[in-house]
């Protein structure tokens, strides 16, 4: 029998444990903060951004937003983040991407200050990550530990493959799911549009990850019995909907839980526990910008 991974119901008790740790900080005076800074005219963007600034208010954190004029000159985006590092109200900045092409991203991501950096994308968080030593593990593939922990997914010894090196997704996972640690431990291959045998990795792995961003590339015939399956992409495709689209994964779902032990829903797997870790990595910075000590669930 297939166990569907409940991605709603992880980010839910996360979401609760939360606010016990910022009643914590607020008893000692500090509400967490975060800032999201938007300099795009895609719509997507502005309703991630939109959707963060919700969850912030569900549980309890402060969020400003400052939207820039996509017009505008890069140099305003840096100066605002600037600005942000140097509010102390602020624990958190997220900067959201992509931004428009007159901004250096990589500057961007450089000027967010490390310990606010709720993202993890600072090449200082993305150095420490990978020494085991993290500060803010990016939102998605730390996620996606938690999914695994709360499954009681055995990732130790476990054949990992990961589809998708993005900077965002890919390599954080793949990084999280080798280290010496707890939640880690697997044997983790890394795949990407160079692969040549995807279907002979996909066909050894007890854990997929799935981060291509490609609608259904991966079917039951290529996994592996029994595997646990984590979808994470979100792709929009056509369909006879109401909206005329409808979203799905990386993995044909059909096929894949004919073959598959666990695997993640979409809508309803990763993408909330994405939103839910946005909250953690920001009460973290919180507590530990105020030098007060909570429990994070
Ligand atoms: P990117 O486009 O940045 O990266 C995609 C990766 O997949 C690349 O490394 C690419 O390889 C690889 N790839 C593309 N096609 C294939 C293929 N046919 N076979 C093997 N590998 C392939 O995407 P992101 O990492 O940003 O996102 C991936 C997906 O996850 C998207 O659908 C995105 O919407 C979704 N997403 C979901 C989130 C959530 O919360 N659920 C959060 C973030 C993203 P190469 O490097 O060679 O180009």
């Amino acid at each position: 029998m297939i166990e569907i991974i409940d991605g709603e119901a992880v980010a839910s008790e996360i979401r609760d444990g939360l606010g016990d740790a910022i009643a914590t900080l607020e008893d000692a005076g500090v509400t967490p903060g975060l800032a999201t800074v938007l300099m795009s005219d895609d719509p997507a963007s502005e309703t991630y951004v939109s959707m963060k600034q919700q969850d912030c208010e569900e549980v309890g954190i402060d969020g400003i937003h400052v939207e820039i004029d996509p017009g505008a000159p890069a140099a305003e985006l840096y100066e605002t983040v600037e600005d942000l590092n140097a509010n102390d109200e602020v624990h958190g900045i997220l900067v959201q991407m992509p931004v428009v092409d007159q901004v250096d991203t990589r500057r961007v991501l450089r000027t967010v200050a490390p310990e606010k950096d709720v993202d993890g994308f600072h090449p200082e968080n993305v150095g420490r990550l990978v020494a085991g030593d993290a500060r803010f593990k990016p939102c998605t593939p730390h996620g996606v530990q938690k999914l695994l922990a709360h499954y009681d997914v055995e990732t130790e010894g476990a054949e990992a493959v990961v589809v998708g090196r993005s900077d965002i997704v890919g390599k954080p996972m793949a990084n999280l799911l080798v280290q010496k640690s707890a939640v880690g431990n697997a044997t983790t291959t890394v795949c990407h549009s160079r692969t040549e045998d995807l279907a002979g990795h996909l066909g050894n792995a007890d854990i997929v990850v799935a981060a291509a961003g490609v609608p259904e590339m991966i079917d039951g015939t290529m996994l592996k019995e029994g595997a646990t399956v984590i979808d994470v992409g979100i792709n929009r495709v056509d369909a006879d909907t109401e909206k005329g689209y409808e979203i799905v994964g990386d993995v044909e779902q059909a096929s894949a839980r004919e073959v598959a032990g666990r695997i993640t829903p979409v809508p309803g797997g990763v993408g909330p526990m994405t939103r839910a870790m946005l909250l953690w990595n920001t009460v973290k910075a919180a507590s530990e910008q105020a030098g007060i000590e909570v429990t994070l669930p």
